[in-house]
């Protein structure tokens, strides 16, 4: 059984010291508004022109580069962290199209990937419920349920922090996990 620490942090991702931060990012990968927009300022160019070359790379996959659902890794370069897992949640779209499947998968691709890279530790901003409108508390009980369920398969993964930025994700993610959380700034 994986013991890892499930952490709760109210705060700007993209000042983490972590092994590999989250970006929900869309599935052209070429950066966006919101997190992945801060992300990419953070970061520097360098990022997005790794993000071009996969893209290219991964031109051909229908839904693509980046299919929601699907997961990939890169440098992070003038980010604090190692690596950067992008991941493209669902759109809402009233719930019957796939989307907690998706989104399901957008944590467990995320974590599949950072073991697989032997990354120690991952923290994962809130997919989907921004701009994309998958509502807040349905996405914050699938994603601690598909967190907590794929750390069984993941037992290199010693630290899983959820990064709430706005106050109402950052009180159910409190409520799911029942932990005192630190603030991040
Ligand atoms: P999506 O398109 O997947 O909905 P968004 O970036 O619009 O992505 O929103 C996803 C979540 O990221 C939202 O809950 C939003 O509040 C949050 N967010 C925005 N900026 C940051 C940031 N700098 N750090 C962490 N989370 C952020």
């Amino acid at each position: 059984m994986n013991m890892a620490k499930l952490e709760l942090i109210r705060g700007d991702i993209t000042v983490l010291e972590i092994d590999a931060l989250v970006n929900a990012a869309n599935s052209g990968l070429l950066g966006g508004g919101g997190v992945d927009g801060a992300i990419h300022r953070a970061a520097g160019p360098e990022l997005l022109a790794e993000c071009v070359k996969i893209a290219g790379e991964r031109r051909h996959i229908p839904g693509g580069p980046c299919p929601a659902g699907d997961a990939v890794i890169t440098g992070a370069y003038r980010l604090k962290a190692k690596h950067v897992i992008h991941t493209v949640g669902p759109v809402w779209r009233g719930g019957g199209q796939g989307e907690p499947e998706l989104l399901a998968s957008c944590y467990r691709k995320s974590l599949l990937l950072a073991e697989e890279k032997g990354l120690g530790s991952v923290a994962f901003p809130n997919i989907s419920t921004g701009v994309y409108g998958y509502p807040r508390d349905k996405a914050a009980a699938l994603a601690v349920e598909t967190v907590k369920k794929t750390l069984g398969e993941t037992p290199g993964i010693k630290r899983v922090v959820f990064v709430c930025f706005d106050g109402e994700n950052f009180r159910l993610y409190r409520n799911l996990l029942g932990l005192q959380a630190g603030q991040a700034f």
